[in-house]
C-alpha cells in the first residue's frame, strides 16, 4: 500500500495553489457547502491523515472530474480520491452503500471462481452471436440492473440487444461471454482493489478463451476499466478496447452505416467516464447527427463542463445527489428536447430514479434513452 506522501506526489497534489476553482466547479460543493475538494487537497498536503481517511466526505466525491477540468495546476483529483479510498479501505473504512448493499453483494459474489450465471437469457433468436470471434461485446451488468431496478422501469437490456443488432447490421457476429463478470469499476473506485483484481483476472481469462482481438463495450465504466485500469494491473492487453460510440461513428464516417428519418428533438448528456475521462465527445454527436430529421440541442453544461448524473459506485447517494440529478433533468427539459440521450446504462438508472421520486416533482420527467437503442430504432432495412 503506498504512503500518503507517495499518493500526493503521484497525483501532483503538491502543485495545488489553493485557488479554490475546483470547489467552485464541484457539483457536490454547490449543494453541500461543507464539501470542498480544495480542503481535501489541503488536508492531504499538510498530512492531516485522520481528516482525510476517517472522513465520510471521502466517499461523497462523484469522481466526475469537473474539478480537474478547471484546475490549472494539474492536480489529479480523482486519482487522489481513488488512492485515498484504497488506503481508507485498508483501515476498514467504507462509504454508505445504497440499496442495502445489494450491488456490493452482487459484485462480491461475482468474484467467486465457480459461478453458474444465466447471463445471456436476453439473447433472442433474431440476434447472431458466437462463443469465439474476433469482436467481442462486453455486456456489463445490464442483465442484473434490469432485475434490481425493474420498479423504476429500467430496461438497459434494450441497449445490449441494440448493440448486437447494430453489430449484426454491420456484418459483425460478436462473441458474448456466458460467464462474464462485473468489470470491477465500482469496487476499484470504492478502494477494494483485492476484489477488483479477482474480477479482472476472471474477465481477462474469458476474453482470451473467446480469442477476441477487439472488445466493444456500451458502458463507459467498462470501457475505461478495461482500457486503462486492466493494463495498469496486468500489463498491455492483446486486444483493443472500443466504446460503441467510436465503432459506430467510424462506420458513419465510412458511409457504412446509414439511418432512416426520425423527427425528434434531442439533447445529449455526456457521461463522465466517456467525456472527461476518455475525451469521447464528438463520436456520440456524430451518430446523432447522422440520423436524418433529428435535431440536437445542447445543454448549457455540456462536453467538458457536463454535469454528472449525480452519484457513483452505488455509494453515498442522498439529498445532495438528488439535487444534482434534478438540476440536470431540469436543464435537459429546458432545451425543449423530446428525448434526453446518454451513452451509459448507469446514467439512465440514476436519472430514472430521480424521475420516479415523487417528492422531486413531475416537471423532471423526460423520455430518456441510450444512443445505442436510439440508433438501433433508426436502422434502415
Ligand atoms: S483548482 Fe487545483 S490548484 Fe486550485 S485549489 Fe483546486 S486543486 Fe488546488
Ligand atoms: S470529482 Fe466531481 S464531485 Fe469530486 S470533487 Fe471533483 S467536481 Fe466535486
Ligand atoms: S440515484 Fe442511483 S444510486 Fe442513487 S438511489 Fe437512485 S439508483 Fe440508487
Amino acid at each position: 500500500m503506498p504512503e500518503i506522501g507517495q499518493i500526493i506526489a503521484a497525483t501532483r497534489a503538491y502543485s495545488c495553489l489553493d485557488c479554490g476553482k475546483c470547489t467552485v466547479a464541484c457539483p457536490i460543493s454547490r449543494y453541500d457547502p461543507d464539501y470542498s475538494p480544495r480542503m481535501v487537497v489541503y488536508n492531504a498536503t499538510y498530512g492531516h491523515e485522520a481528516e482525510l481517511l476517517r472522513n465520510d466526505q471521502l466517499w461523497s466525491c462523484l469522481t466526475c472530474s469537473r474539478c480537474e477540468e478547471r484546475c490549472q495546476s494539474g492536480v489529479r483529483y480523482t486519482e487522489l480520491i481513488k488512492l485515498l479510498r484504497t488506503e481508507a479501505h485498508g483501515l476498514g473504512e467504507t462509504g454508505q452503500c445504497t440499496h442495502g448493499g445489494a450491488l456490493q453483494s452482487l459484485m462480491h459474489i461475482m468474484t467467486a471462481a465457480h459461478l453458474n450465471q444465466n447471463r445471456l437469457g436476453w439473447v433472442d433468436k433474431s440476434l447472431k452471436t458466437a462463443t469465439e470471434a474476433e469482436t467481442l461485446y462486453f455486456v456489463g451488468c445490464q442483465p442484473y440492473f434490469d432485475v434490481l431496478f425493474s420498479d423504476i422501469g429500467v430496461k438497459t437490456l434494450g441497449i445490449a440487444r441494440g448493440a448486437v443488432k447494430l453489430l449484426n447490421h454491420l456484418g459483425i457476429v460478436p462473441a458474448l461471454l456466458p460467464n462474464e463478470r462485473c468489470c470491477g469499476h465500482d469496487l476499484l473506485w470504492a478502494g477494494d482493489t483485492e476484489h477488483f483484481v479477482k474480477l479482472a483476472e476472471h474477465n481477462l481469462k474469458e476474453i482470451s478463451s473467446a480469442k477476441a482481438k477487439q472488445v466493444v463495450t456500451t458502458c463507459p465504466e467498462c470501457y475505461l476499466t478495461l482500457k486503462v485500469e486492466y493494463p495498469r494491473y496486468f500489463g498491455s492487453l492483446d486486444f483493443e478496447v472500443v466504446h460503441m460510440s467510436q465503432l459506430l461513428a467510424a462506420k458513419v464516417a465510412d458511409g457504412e452505416l446509414k439511418f432512416r428519418r426520425s423527427a425528434k428533438k434531442v439533447t445529449y448528456h455526456d457521461p463522465c467516464r466517456l467525456g472527461r475521462f476518455s475525451g469521447i465527445y464528438n463520436e456520440p454527436r456524430a451518430i446523432i447527427d447522422a440520423i436524418p430529421g433529428v435535431e440536437l440541442v445542447e445543454m448549457p453544461q455540456s462536453r467538458t463542463s457536463a454535469l454528472c448524473c449525480g452519484t457513483q459506485a452505488w455509494m453515498n447517494c442522498g439529498t445532495v445527489n438528488k439535487q444534482i440529478q434534478s438540476e440536470r433533468l431540469r436543464e435537459a427539459s429546458a432545451t425543449g428536447a423530446d428525448v434526453l440521450l446518454t451513452f451509459c446504462p448507469k446514467c439512465q438508472i440514476h436519472f430514472r430514479c430521480a424521475m420516479h421520486d415523487n417528492r422531486l416533482g413531475e416537471e423532471l420527467e423526460i423520455e430518456i434513452e441510450d444512443v445505442t437503442s436510439f440508433a438501433t430504432k433508426a436502422l434502415t432495412g
